[in-house]
Order: structure tokens, then C-alpha cells, then sequence
């Protein structure tokens, strides 16, 4: 959030038309904006627009201040809250207790002076600030999990508990922890660092390497040199019982490296390329573009689609990040 100074009067009394309008018609669709970052940035030019066709006098400029966006956050928090517990602030207003059925139920809120719902807790005589003392609280709505997702990139994008601590400076967010755990989970920076590489089930051996045949008919270079098998102080030469240990053990083999059921990669997936010798955080990203199946059917290599050129690979050095595709 921006920390600059403010330069203007800047009293409550600026603020108060915006606030009359409607809370549960937001002034923007915050589902356009990705980041809290962003949505409060944006908020913030619109109330300063208002302002400013309004105090012609006395009109706004230069980068948003610090106060600016903690004004479009409240908005945004009673906004959410407004939606999510109305009948509860309602109650709360008219000095009633908060419905049996409520989320709520189980909690001490109250009412501040900016009208925002939080959680009484006993350490109101503590040297805590305001928030840590009595934390707002939210439902786990879009509005939350942009806060949450700030609190993430705060932490520098440690786990599930870091981020909790986190969110739990400020706020009260209703089941946090599932909740958090969605949004670590699809985060896009955690997910270059986490995610698995591609793997697929070994294929059927072909033909000519499992049929019994004729001496010769098939012929290579033999790096290994002739094998014999020892039978007491006897050295004898056993074709027929070679063939049948050399399929049993590829058999074996075969069935350890069954791996989980591995879902294939599509096209359009976007992956993420193993380059050797280069750090993981600096492999290119691609969108694949095509698929090359085995004789099984399964995906053994793809095409992918980079931004410069179009390269080749298997799947096992593609890392798929099952980013949505929004089209
Ligand atoms: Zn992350």
C-alpha cells in the first residue's frame, strides 16, 4: 500500500458522500482486480475523481496517499461485511444479541466508530493496536481472499500458518485455515517452486524385444560379451531359461514403475520447461501445443508453444501448473 504523506486537509467530512452510496453496489466489480494492491490504487482515483468534480476549489493531485487507501479498504471491508452479516449488524444496532443460526453466534462482536464489525477480545487492555485487540472480521469472500493473498506476498510466500499469523494482525477471516490453504495452493509464484514434474506409466515393451525368435534375426552390438549361467562346477550356455529370467525380471521391473493414476497433460496447459544447468525460478514457461502419444495412448512428449519459437520435449522435464485457462 502506498505510505506517502499527505499533502491536504484531508478531513472525515471529504469522504461521507461516497459512503452514502449504496455498500452492497460496489463503485468497481472487485472481481476485475486480481490484487488487494491494485483494487485499493484504483478506489482510490475514483473517490478522488468524486472529490475533486465536487471541491472544483480544492481539487486533489500527485501519487495516493497512504490515508487514501486506508479510506477505499474501509469501504471495501463494510462493503463485504455488509453482504456477509447484515442481519447480524442490524441486531447488533438495535442492541439485540446476534441470531442463534448466525455465523456469528459463537463470537463477542461489536460495532466501531467507523461502523466496522469485530471481535471483542480480552485483550482490550493490552499495549496491542487496535486491530490485533479487536480484529475485523470477514466471511471468506472474493474481498477476503485478495486480503489473504496480500498477506501471502507479505510473508514472502511462506506456508499456510505464516499467512494465518498474517491475516490474523488485522483480521478475523470466518474457517481461515481451509481458507488459506485454497489460495496457497493455486498460488502461481508457490506453484513454480512446488509443483511435480510431468510422469507417465512405462509403456508395453514392443515386439521384437519379448517374442521368442530364431538366433540372428535380430542383431545388435553386445557391449556385455556372452553370458553363461553356472550349474554346480558345470559353465553351461542356457537359452530358454535366460529368455525366461530376462522377461520375469523386466516384468518385475515393470510392475514397481506403475505409478498413481497420472492425469495426462492437455493441450493448452501451461508448463513450465526443466532446463539443465539453470536455476528452477528462471525455466521458461510455455503453453503446449500439441501432443505426442505412445503406442498406449499416453502422452509420452509434447509440442509447446513458447514465447519465441515453438520447441519439443518429454514430458517428464514439462511441469504442469494447472493454470485456468480464462480464454
Ligand atoms: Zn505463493
Amino acid at each position: 500500500m502506498c505510505c506517502e504523506s499527505d499533502n491536504y486537509d484531508n478531513s472525515e467530512s471529504d469522504i461521507v458522500p461516497v459512503f452514502n452510496c449504496a455498500l452492497n453496489k460496489p463503485i468497481l466489480n472487485i472481481e476485475d482486480f486480481s490484487t488487494l494492491r491494485r483494487l485499493l490504487r484504483v478506489t482510490s482515483f475514483v473517490f478522488r475523481f468524486i472529490y475533486n468534480a465536487r471541491n472544483s476549489n480544492n481539487r486533489r493531485s500527485g501519487p495516493i496517499t497512504s490515508s487514501e487507501t486506508s479510506k477505499a479498504l474501509i469501504y471495501f471491508i463494510k462493503m463485504s461485511q455488509e453482504n456477509s452479516f447484515s442481519s447480524e449488524i442490524n441486531n447488533i444496532k438495535l442492541n439485540k444479541s446476534v441470531n442463534k443460526n448466525s455465523k456469528l453466534c459463537n463470537f463477542n462482536v461489536m460495532i466501531d466508530d467507523d461502523n466496522i464489525l469485530r471481535i471483542k477480545s480480552r485483550l482490550t487492555n493490552s499495549s496491542l493496536d487496535v486491530y490485533e485487540k479487536h480484529p475485523i472480521i470477514l466471511s471468506n469472500d472474493y474481498f477476503a481472499s485478495l486480503i489473504v493473498y496480500d498477506c501471502h506476498e507479505q510473508v514472502l510466500h511462506n506456508g499456510v500458518n505464516e499467512t494465518l499469523i498474517q491475516v490474523r494482525s488485522k483480521f478475523w477471516i470466518l474457517k481461515a485455515r481451509q481458507f488459506i490453504k485454497s489460495i496457497v495452493y493455486n498460488c502461481r509464484v508457490c506453484k513454480k517452486f512446488h509443483v511435480k514434474s510431468g510422469q507417465q506409466n512405462i509403456a508395453p515393451l514392443p515386439n521384437d524385444r519379448i517374442e521368442k525368435s530364431q538366433p540372428f534375426e535380430t542383431t545388435g552390438v553386445d557391449f556385455a560379451g556372452p553370458l553363461y549361467l553356472k550349474e554346480g562346477s558345470k559353465i553351461i550356455s542356457e537359452n530358454v531359461f535366460f529368455f525366461k529370467e530376462y522377461l520375469l525380471e523386466l516384468r518385475s521391473v515393470m510392475f514397481t514403475k506403475q505409478s498413481k493414476n497420472i492425469p495426462n497433460l492437455k493441450i493448452d496447459d501451461v508448463v513450465l520447461i526443466r532446463e539443465d544447468n539453470v536455476k528452477r525460478y528462471n525455466w521458461k514457461l510455455g503453453r503446449i501445443k500439441k501432443l505426442f502419444p505412445g503406442r498406449d495412448g499416453k502422452v509420452r512428449s509434447c509440442e509447446i508453444q513458447l514465447s519465441k519459437g515453438v520447441i519439443k520435449r518429454p514430458v517428464e522435464r514439462l511441469y504442469n501448473l494447472e493454470v485456468k485457462n480464462t480464454g
